[in-house]
């Protein structure tokens, strides 16, 4: 924790931020993408008079542009600053429209964080209350570069309600103690699916899974089920809390969205 916490007094604000909320994972395909879009586009919704961006910080697996329908490259202002491309009232940036959609990103460790840093102050997000970060997979090189660079106000953990992913997120839940940011929250996804035919909710969970997760002593924000219209909503470009709004998923959501 001391050689991560190196450093620590250099973080910088970002023009015109008022509060970066990360959303990280211990594993990937959980659906740490999905859950910072939905959140990202509730929390716009819910207070209009607000400005909300969203920061995709995996730079080798950029999933807005397709989540939140965006292809264009972004246009620079006067000042030489990306301005970031807008969809549902938010305000996004993402490596994804910087490179070809089917060029690989082959880069060292340091490279991506120049990358990140250019994603992080070379944009006119000015102004913006929230900015979410979708951050890649792990506790590595991104996670402490953010940590390091810029205050964050709080950070939201998504996991699978399984054993292998409950264990990686304890790690992430440490990480973010060790280095004084809030975890606010959980967002269990995928706990449950409903049977198309008989209707009846299948639940995902077991007992050490569930143990796993008391024993994390953060408060679970959302238990989001498997569900057809969520994994549409992101392959069409058009998030569920947009596409279905009163359905139960855009709910979750939403109650997350208020609770931050
Ligand atoms: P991660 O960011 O953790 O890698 P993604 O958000 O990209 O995960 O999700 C992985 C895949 O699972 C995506 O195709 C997404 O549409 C789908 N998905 C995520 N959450 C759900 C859910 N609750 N129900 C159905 N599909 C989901």
């Amino acid at each position: 924790a001391d050689i991560m916490a190196r450093g620590l007094p250099k973080r910088k604000k970002i023009d015109g931020v008022k509060h970066i909320l990360l959303v990280a994972s211990g594993k990937g395909g959980v659906g740490k993408s999905t859950t910072a879009v939905n959140i990202a586009v509730s929390l716009k919704n819910e207070d209009p008079s607000k400005q909300v961006g969203l920061l995709d910080a995996d730079v080798f697996g950029p999933s807005i542009p397709l989540m939140m329908n965006l292809d264009d490259s972004p246009l620079l202002t006067k000042e030489n600053l990306m301005v970031p491309l807008q969809n549902y009232g938010v305000k996004c940036m993402s490596m994804g429209f910087l490179v070809n959609k089917d060029s690989p990103v082959i880069w060292r460790g340091l490279m991506v964080m120049q990358a990140l840093d250019r994603l992080l102050r070379q944009v006119s997000w000015d102004p913006v209350d929230y900015l979410v970060i979708d951050t890649p997979p792990g506790t590595g090189d991104t996670h402490l570069s953010l940590i390091q660079n810029v205050p964050i106000s709080g950070a939201l953990l998504v996991t699978t309600p399984q054993t292998a992913a409950l264990q990686v997120t304890q790690r992430g839940a440490n990480m973010f103690k060790k280095l004084d940011i809030p975890v606010l929250g959980i967002i269990q996804n995928m706990t449950s699916v409903e049977c198309p035919k008989c209707q009846n909710e299948v639940r995902l969970h077991s007992k050490a899974a569930n143990l796993l997760l008391e024993n994390l002593g953060v408060p679970v924000l959302a238990d989001i089920p498997l569900d057809n219209d969520i994994s549409q909503g992101s392959d069409n470009g058009i998030p569920v809390v947009v596409a279905s709004q009163e359905s139960p998923q855009a709910k979750s959501y939403k109650a997350v969205a208020q609770k931050i």
